[in-house]
């Protein structure tokens, strides 16, 4: 296995312990060998331990396998490798002990091209998972929509029926109120992120059922790795429950802050929410102003205007 087949092996494996899709016995790290490529007096292929994997999924995720490189002029696999590629400036990964306690490190490796095709490959998967029962049921998939290198993801709880036409996230009535807030702090749509707990419309908007949130959330968490985002906003309940991991109602879960492994969590109202119920606005516009606060502290740099009356 080639030094890049090993790196990007090893960041995906890290990714599935800590993700406790899998677990293994051994130190990925130790088992797949030295980094260097073995060099005179490096250990043989022969002397690298086998990597035994348990699964320890709690959910019933369907395979999630890596993204299949696409140009093979920038891998170095051996045919079939499903590993995701990486540039050979990738800095060599830290002990395995510190790289469980730095999930901020997600995705931070990641260049943008890296991002698009692993965002190309995840949707591609999400395609034709039938994981549960809304896959054979949705008209269009939604998995997400902004930039890859957003530094806000915002997390609604499932496609509309304007979503499920579209196969892009809040494009209605809620998703013009949103793009309203977005540009009040200063953010064009296409700068932030925007997707949903469930990639397939329940039939008739209901609520996602508890499997369906189990099944899907593999892919949820994938972006989240991908994207590494300083701030996640959950929009509506069902996304405030999932990522402040609790049952609250929203009123008690919105107006401060939480956090999802490292990344900080602000909850506030959906948007279609709001177009119904106009007097929690205020309670909405102060969740942003918030959000807008967190982001200019986070980079200083990159002052955004925040809209006043
Ligand atoms: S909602 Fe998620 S888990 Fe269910 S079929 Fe769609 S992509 Fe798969």
């Amino acid at each position: 296995m080639t030094i890049t087949a090993k790196k990007a092996l090893l960041n995906y494996l890290e990714f599935l312990q800590s993700n406790g899709f899998i677990c293994l016995d051994s130190d990925p790290l130790e088992a797949l060998g030295p980094a260097s490529g073995g060099g005179p007096g490096a250990p043989s292929a022969a002397h690298a331990r086998p990597i035994v994997v348990h699964s320890a999924a709690k959910v019933d995720a369907s395979p999630m396998t890596p993204p299949r490189p696409r140009n093979p002029a920038t891998t170095s696999g051996s045919a079939g490798a499903a590993v995701p590629s990486a540039p050979s400036a990738v800095p060599g990964p830290p002990p395995a002990a510190l790289r469980r306690e730095l999930p901020q490190t997600w995705g931070a490796h990641l260049s943008r091209a890296e991002r698009i095709q692993w965002i190309g490959d995840a949707t591609a998967r999400a395609e034709t998972c039938r994981a549960c029962q809304l896959g054979a049921q949705r008209n269009k998939l939604v998995y997400g929509d902004g930039d890859p290198e957003a530094k806000i993801v915002f997390v609604g709880e499932a496609p509309g029926g304007d979503e499920n036409e579209t196969g892009i996230p809040f494009v209605g009535r809620a998703g013009q109120l949103l793009n309203k807030m977005l540009n009040a702090i200063g953010f064009k749509r296409q700068e932030v992120f925007i997707c949903n707990t469930l990639k397939c419309r329940p039939p008739g908007n209901r609520d996602p059922f508890p499997s369906e949130k189990a099944a899907c959330e593999h892919f949820l968490t994938e972006q989240f790795y991908i994207l590494r985002p300083q701030i996640l906003v959950a929009l509506g309940a069902h996304a405030a429950q999932y990522l402040c991991r609790s049952e609250l109602p929203i009123g008690k879960l919105r107006g401060r802050w939480h956090e999802y492994r490292g990344i900080a969590v602000r909850a506030t109202y959906h948007p279609a929410f709001l177009l119904r119920n106009g007097n929690f606005k205020p309670q909405s516009w102060d969740d942003f102003r918030a959000i807008h606060g967190r982001y200019v502290e986070l980079n200083p740099g990159d002052p955004r205007p925040i809209w006043t009356k």
